[in-house]
Order: C-alpha cells, then sequence, then structure tokens
C-alpha cells in the first residue's frame, strides 16, 4: 500500500463542532498511524455563508486539540505546502476547476442550464403532485450546441449528466452501499456565480491533492455515489471511503449548534421578561427570533445571555468545550471513543478507555468503527478531565488554568497573579471537574468581606464553645498574624505552628475560627494558602470583621 493521504475539509461557517473534532481525528491518526499525510482543506465555496474569521477559528481549535495538519494553511507550526499541491482555500482554486468544468463540457458530461428557481419549484410541485421524488434529467430535446450558444450572454448552473446506471459505494465501515440511478440527479455542478458546488469541488481537488482515504460522517454517504460518479466523469482513481458514525445527544436527538439556542429560548420564555436590549440585539432581530424557532441568535449574543439568565449551555462545539475549561488531551481521549475502541482490555477486564493520541494513531483502523450512532456522554467527558485536572502538576495546571482564564474569566486574572494561581493550584485541582469549576473552592476570594455571612452551626462550634473560646483564641493571635512578613503559606503556617504550641493549643482550635473568619464556613483550601491568598490586610480585616460580628 502507498502511504495514506488522508483529509479533513471543513465549511468555514462557524465553529468547529465536536462531530468535526472527531472526524479530523480520525484522519489525522489514520495518517499518521500508516506513514502518511493529513491534508486540510477550507471549504469556502459557499462565498455568503463562509468568513474569513471562521476558518481562522477552526484552525485555531484543531490547533489547541492538537490535532496538527501536514498539509494545508499555515498555522503554528501546522501546514504548509510541501508538496505544492495547493493553495488551501477553495476560493483561491477556481482555476483547477474551470479546467475540469472544460474537460466534463468538451465531452458533453457537463451542460448548461437556464431554470429559474421559481421554474424548478414548479417542478418539484409537479413532480410531488404526481407522487414523484423530484429529480432533475437533462431534457429529450436538450440541444447542447444551442445551449451553450445561449450560455455565452445569459446566467445559467452547469450541471453534470448522472450516467445511467446504478452506483456502488464501497465502503471500509459500511460495506457495499448501491445507490440506484433512479435516486441520482443531475446535479448541479457550478452555480450562477461561477464558483463549484461542494460536491464538484470536493472531487476535483481530493484528486489534485493526492488524496487516498476520505473519512467523514455518514451525513456525507448519500454524497459519495455523486462524487463517485463524477470521478468516473473525470478519468480520476477512487478513493477508499469511510463513513463514520453519526453522533447523537443522551435522548437520541441530533447533536446540533441549535440545541444552544432552544436552551437559551427556553429560559427566556420561562422568565417573561427578556427584553431585546437584555440580549444585545435590535428590537427587529429578536421579535424575529422569539417568534421564528429557525432563527438563532448570533453566538456572540447567545453566550452573554445565557449566562445573564443563568442557563447552562450544551455544549456542541469545540470552542464550547473550551469555554466550559476541558483539557484538550480529555477531550481528545473522550471523542476517540465515538464510534471506535481499541478492543483491548486493563485489569479486571474493563475496556481499555484512556490513552494518549501516540496510542491511538497505532491503533486506530476502520475494522474497529461502529456502524451505529454513538451517545455523547458528558458525565464520562468530565470524568476524563477531572482526572486530567488531579493528575497534573500544579505548576502546569496553573499555567493552563491561567491561560483559560485568559480568555474565558478576565475577572479571575485580574484578582490573581500568577503565582496565586500557582498557590491555589493543589487546592483547586481536586475539587474541580473542568476549569469553569475552578472558582468553587476559592470562592472566598471573590466575596466581598462585607457580605459574609457566617454559618451558625460552625460558629456555635468552634466560635462559642471551647477552652478558651474560639472568638478568643481568634482575637489573641490576630497580632500574631499581622506581624508575619513575608505573608506566604509557608511562613503564615510556620507561625501558626509555632503559636499553638506556646499556647498549648490544639491546631483545630486556631485554625477553625481563621476559617470562619475569612470564608464563612469551616472548610477551605490549606490555612496557610487561604490567608496568603486573601493577603495580610484582607485577612485582617476579615478577622476583625467577624470578631465584631460575634459580640454583637
Ligand atoms: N465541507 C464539507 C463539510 O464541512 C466536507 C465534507 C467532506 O468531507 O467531503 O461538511
Amino acid at each position: 500500500m502507498t502511504n495514506p493521504i488522508t483529509r479533513f475539509a471543513p465549511s468555514p461557517t462557524g465553529h468547529l463542532h465536536i462531530g468535526g473534532a472527531r472526524t479530523a481525528l480520525f484522519c489525522a491518526a489514520y495518517a499518521h498511524g500508516h506513514a502518511g499525510r493529513f491534508v486540510l482543506r477550507i471549504e469556502d465555496t459557499d462565498q455568503k455563508r463562509s468568513s474569513e474569521a471562521a476558518a481562522r477559528g477552526i484552525l485555531e481549535d484543531l490547533a489547541w486539540l492538537g490535532i496538527t495538519w501536514d498539509d494545508g494553511p499555515a498555522f503554528d507550526s501546522c501546514g504548509g505546502d510541501s508538496r505544492s499541491v495547493g493553495p488551501y482555500y477553495q476560493s483561491e482554486r477556481l482555476s483547477f476547476y474551470n479546467e475540469a468544468f472544460q474537460k466534463l463540457l468538451d465531452a458533453g458530461l457537463a451542460y448548461p442550464c437556464f431554470e429559474t428557481t421559481e421554474e424548478l419549484a414548479e417542478m418539484r410541485q409537479s413532480a410531488e403532485a404526481n407522487k414523484q421524488t423530484f429529480i432533475y434529467r437533462q431534457r429529450a430535446d436538450y440541444d447542447h450546441a444551442s445551449a451553450l450558444k445561449r450560455a455565452e450572454s445569459e446566467e445559467h448552473v452547469l450541471r453534470f449528466k448522472m450516467p445511467a446506471q446504478a452506483v456502488t459505494v464501497k465502503d471500509e465501515i459500511l460495506g457495499e452501499v448501491v445507490f440506484p440511478y433512479e435516486e441520482l440527479d443531475d446535479l448541479v455542478i457550478r452555480k450562477r456565480d461561477g464558483f463549484p458546488t461542494y460536491h464538484f469541488a470536493v472531487v476535483v481537488d481530493d484528486q489534485a491533492m493526492g488524496v487516498t482515504h476520505v473519512i467523514r460522517g455518514q451525513e456525507h454517504l448519500n454524497n459519495t455515489p455523486r462524487h463517485v460518479a463524477l470521478m468516473g466523469a473525470l478519468g480520476y482513481p477512487v478513493p477508499v471511503f469511510a463513513h463514520l458514525p453519526l453522533i447523537f445527544n443522551p435522548d437520541g436527538s441530533k447533536m446540533s449548534k441549535r440545541d444552544k439556542d432552544k436552551a437559551v429560548r427556553a429560559a427566556v420564555k420561562a422568565a417573561g421578561d427578556v427584553t431585546a436590549q437584555d440580549a444585545g440585539v435590535d428590537e427587529g432581530v429578536f421579535a424575529k427570533w422569539q417568534k421564528d424557532k429557525t432563527v438563532q441568535l448570533p453566538q456572540d449574543k447567545l453566550v452573554p445571555l445565557a449566562e445573564r439568565l443563568n442557563v447552562e449551555l450544551p455544549e456542541i462545539e469545540v470552542e464550547d468545550f473550551r469555554r466550559s475549561g476541558y483539557l484538550p488531551e480529555a477531550v481528545v481521549n473522550y471523542i476517540a471513543l465515538l464510534g471506535w475502541n481499541p478492543g483491548e482490555k486493563v485489569e479486571g477486564g474493563k475496556d481499555l478507555e484512556r490513552f494518549d493520541r501516540a496510542y491511538l494513531d497505532s491503533k486506530f483502523d476502520f475494522g474497529r468503527v461502529g456502524k451505529a450512532a454513538s451517545k455523547f456522554d458528558r458525565e464520562k467527558l468530565r470524568a476524563f478531565n477531572f482526572d486530567l485536572i488531579k493528575s497534573m502538576e500544579p505548576g502546569a495546571f496553573a499555567k493552563i488554568w491561567r491561560a483559560w482564564a485568559e480568555r474565558y474569566d478576565k475577572a479571575l486574572v485580574q484578582r490573581l497573579s500568577a503565582e496565586d494561581m500557582h498557590m491555589l493550584a493543589p487546592a483547586v485541582q481536586p475539587r474541580a471537574a473542568t476549569l469553569s469549576e475552578s472558582r468553587q473552592p476559592i470562592a472566598y476570594l471573590f466575596v466581598d468581606a462585607g457580605t459574609i455571612e457566617y454559618d451558625e452551626k460552625a460558629v456555635a462550634k468552634f466560635m462559642h464553645k471551647g477552652e478558651p473560646a474560639g472568638a478568643d483564641v481568634l482575637r489573641e493571635f490576630a497580632p500574631r498574624l499581622a506581624e508575619v512578613e513575608p505573608f506566604t503559606p509557608e511562613a503564615i503556617e510556620a507561625r501558626l505552628a509555632d503559636y499553638c504550641e506556646h499556647e498549648g493549643l490544639k491546631m483545630g482550635s486556631l485554625a477553625q475560627p481563621i476559617r470562619i473568619a475569612l470564608t464563612g464556613a469551616a472548610v477551605s483550601p490549606p490555612l496557610g494558602v487561604t490567608l496568603a491568598s486573601l493577603g495580610k490586610e484582607e485577612s485582617l480585616r476579615r478577622i476583625e470583621r467577624c470578631l465584631a460580628a460575634l459580640t454583637v
């Protein structure tokens, strides 16, 4: 076998869907596990819906996941054109398509058509009225020469004359799938704007880029016979096909970005008083969105509105998982199990599920890819992420945590220095399944001292009881705390230990009152870290306030 060339070919019309990331991952794994190359191509022939910003976002998400490509747009250390098969944006490849159009036109296998949208709609309606599916075919009286003449001055599309025979698609996962001619229309291959359709561009580019293995989602299976027919007409070899199973929500519905819009829509309805201004959009846009379920709010409006309404958005796109604070290694490990498994057991007979990229590359093959749709199990992904966060070396975790906060939680970065985050890492890591949960174990840092409410039970147990009472211990100790310099966890812990030893106190009888004063409750990260992260002044202020509150 020659070294395989796989490709991932996203359309830059929005963020990278998690299913797209899985496709890209398997394409990369197959290529890299078989000494091949992985190509990334941006399919931006739909000029209205494509944007450069979306294309960049996709490259960035792939790079973040560590799914690197060999040939394709240059980004970080990825991409480049060492085989000279670029450019990798379809909008820059029109000359390739034009050459292929000409080839088909010359052979009489492509032909211009002039029907308007209305005429096509009528044709469809009359077919449906006769209980038939509308299949466009070249008319029996079609005159090629005069159509070509007419095409010189009139807007038109080009259609492909589908050969009158069934097409068999050989698929590595699904086996042989036969598509009868009756289901295959003379599809449009060039649009009125002169751009190729997806079907045409994909066939021309896969050939020009030397793609040997087309690995993509099952939603494309119905496109494949059209591609195979086009390949035949153009004299191209047919690549190996592998259509990956779909990914569903746990309830069996399609995992679609509409799910996010749906969640916000429900919350807006429940709240009853949300205005266009709250949503950050024009009255007209808001009214239209409220009326029409097929209209979606733009993502940059949806996320702040969801935050405002306290709705958790389901994660669908890679960007959503990033925002929630999943680590790329956990995401990649989890999505590798969507429709595939390595078929190995670990001790105790359980399936081996935790592995890294090198393992995936070495094991991935089509034989173990399932046919049936797989369900996206967020709890499992959370467990992967939790274990990964917990196992990290604190310095490494702190860096990732900070990079995440710089993007998604600016207030956290403003509140905590890089050193603070390093210091807090061991307290956060065992308590946060995702980075967006990292504030919970250190919530005391984000409350205003004036609003702390003291847990009554804790106060009764640790402040009022004992001989001497906790509140008195705290009052005596406060001036000693003021002397600690530098105010680091180690110096603080040492002073606490000294003090307890000197006064003949158990550590708990000093530690718990301090915790209550600082956080309102008797649970917090290690005391040295809790105090140091608040700083000396703030710690003393909180102790003073607490003592005053307790003596009223
Ligand atoms: N641009 C297509 C998409 O984003 C690619 C499909 C294919 O892999 O052929 O769905």
